[in-house]
């Protein structure tokens, strides 16, 4: 069965409006990239036990962003900035199923997939892990 790993989303939540804007930047990362999300509201969280850590801003937006940031590419684990979100568009067609629906690009192993739906990118990370050679 295939699982998978909450996504830490991390900014300044130093006050509750700081908050409130980390939260909603939480959902839109949800929606965007399909992931289930969790968002830090302190340094104290442990990135090794999510799949990544997505910045609300930048490395340098707050201390918190920083720490958790840097610690995440410590152990090798992917750490985009909000504007990576928001440069693909969400709303193409699946490339690899070609049907319109929810898509938006996976993470995988080797980096991000082309926007496709969540199902069919965990197809293609099982085909690739079967057949790595495919025929163009
Ligand atoms: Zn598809």
């Amino acid at each position: 069965m295939f699982s998978q790993r909450a996504v830490l989303v991390v900014g300044k939540a130093i006050t509750p409006a700081d908050l409130d804007d980390l939260t909603a930047f939480g959902f839109d990362v949800a929606d965007r990239l399909g992931l289930t999300v969790r968002v830090a509201t302190d340094m104290a969280e442990d990135v090794t036990q999510y799949e990544g850590v997505v910045l609300d801003g930048t490395w340098l937006d707050s201390v918190t962003s920083t720490v958790l940031g840097t610690e995440a590419m410590a152990a090798d684990m992917f750490c985009i900035e909000a504007a990576d979100v928001y440069a693909f568009p969400s709303d193409a067609s699946c490339h690899w199923c070609g049907e319109a629906g929810r898509v938006a690009p996976r993470r995988t192993r080797d980096g991000w997939t082309a926007p496709m739906h969540f199902t069919c990118a965990s197809m293609t990370r099982k085909a690739s892990a079967t057949a790595p050679t495919v025929a163009a």
